[in-house]
């Protein structure tokens, strides 16, 4: 228990995280201790909603993994069935479909548990506020508007706790990865959307729920674009940006600058001798290596600064609203920390092995020299970058 990765939360975040999984665990308790028993026909429709939800959750998991995609937690899915719920079952079996996320979470073991749990539990308290606001015995009596409010207040709600928990987290964590992109929250709505139709449905005759199998399956399919959209954005070895995806944005970014005059820096580093670290430790420090230079520049830049791996041991950092003062001395404070790096690692003969001793040679250039066309930046902080390397390495040049 000493060793769960939950107390390595900043304490703001674990008293949150904390109380939000109490809060949870408190309501659904009540949930259960405050309704009466489920009628045979209350019964019924759960088993319509649950089966449905399930036998999609289950078919695309078993494709997912014929087709060798990344497991993930359905949580568009979850959102869904958890809406039809709210429709149409008492508080009792809402808490028992409650039951599907927990399920999964202990199913997948992932190695965050905390992180899955505090989801959940974020999640059953939208639920459960939102079953209240739109009447706990006979919520919404079949109307669209109280519908419409009360999907609306779920996605709200469990994104606001979701979001601070994070926030809190990591205060430095960009905004997409706090409150999610647009495609989560579009994603989000036809959830609630679909649930909405299921709950309906499921009120009328139980067995009705199953209208809502076919589009539960395309939203299932649908929550993979995220996934694939990110997976194409970042470097699989280091989690930067990769290359094409920096260079869009470093473009949108100058682009932007270029109408105020905002000044901005590009630096292009490569890390020195780095065959020698193959050579003589192995591909896999070699990696190590790697990884660790690109967590030290994300947490050493500034947060609106664009960090990205250029190739193979080269980075590239696009600096917003930075003077060439300012830029140098970034560089120069980045050229320092990666050359104070101990990153743990493995040898080939398997012993491990404190790889320090790295060094960089890092090339600037600056808007006010070379102006807001991306190619000009980078010739010019190539060839700073070269004179750095000729210089002797483990320096700065600015271009
Ligand atoms: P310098 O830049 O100081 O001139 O020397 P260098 O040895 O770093 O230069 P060079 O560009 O010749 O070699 C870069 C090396 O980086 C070659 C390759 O072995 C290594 N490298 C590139 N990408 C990776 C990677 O993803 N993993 C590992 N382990 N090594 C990589
Ligand atoms: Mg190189
Ligand atoms: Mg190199």
């Amino acid at each position: 228990m000493r060793e769960w990765p939950l107390w390595t939360l900043r304490r703001p975040a674990l008293a949150y995280w904390l109380l939000v999984d109490a809060a949870a665990l408190a309501a659904s308790v009540l949930a259960i201790v405050a309704t009466e028993r489920p009628t045979p026909e209350e019964i019924a429709r759960f088993s319509a909603i649950a089966g449905t939800a399930g036998a999609v959750i289950i078919v695309s998991s078993v494709y997912s993994d014929r087709v060798g995609e990344i497991a993930r937690n359905p949580w568009a899915a979850h959102l869904s069935y958890l809406t039809a719920g709210l429709v149409a079952l008492p508080g009792n079996l809402l808490v028992l479909l409650l039951f599907g996320p927990a399920l999964h979470g202990l199913l997948d073991q992932r190695p965050e548990v905390h992180r899955w749990l505090f989801t959940l539990s974020s999640t059953a308290l939208a639920v459960f506020g939102t079953r209240l606001a739109i009447g706990w015995e006979h919520p919404t009596t079949g109307r669209l508007d109280v519908l419409v409010l009360g999907a609306t207040m779920l996605l709200t709600v469990r994104a606001a706790l979701i979001s601070l928990g994070l926030k809190l987290r990591s205060p430095r964590a960009p905004s997409e990865e706090v409150v999610g992109e647009p495609i989560d929250v579009v994603l989000g709505v036809v959830a609630v959307s679909i649930g909405g139709l299921m709950g309906f449905a499921a009120l009328a005759t139980a067995v009705h729920a199953v209208v809502a199998g076919p589009p539960l399956a395309l939203l299932e399919r649908a929550a993979q674009l995220p996934h694939w959209r990110r997976s194409a954005q970042r470097d699989a070895k280091t989690g930067l940006a990769n290359a094409a995806h920096w260079d869009g944005r470093a473009r949108y970014e100058l682009a932007k600058a270029r109408a105020t005059e905002r000044p901005m820096a590009v630096l292009l580093l490569d890390l020195d001798h780095f065959k020698k670290v193959n050579d003589l430790v192995g591909h896999l420090a070699g990696d190590a290596a790697l990884s660790a230079v690109a967590g030290l520049l994300n947490t050493s830049t500034r947060r609106g600064d664009l960090v990205g791996r250029f190739g193979g041991e080269e980075f590239v950092v696009l600096l917003p609203d930075a003077e060439p003062a300012v830029a140098r001395s970034v560089a120069q404070r980045v050229r320092h920390a990666i050359a104070d790096l101990q990153v743990p690692t493995v040898r080939t003969d398997g012993h491990a092995h404190l790889l320090t001793g790295l060094t960089v040679s890092i090339g600037v250039s600056t808007t006010q020299r070379f102006g807001y066309e991306l190619p000009d930046l980078m010739v010019a902080a190539d060839s700073a970058l070269l004179a750095a390397k000729s210089y002797g390495r483990n320096l700065v040049e600015m271009a």
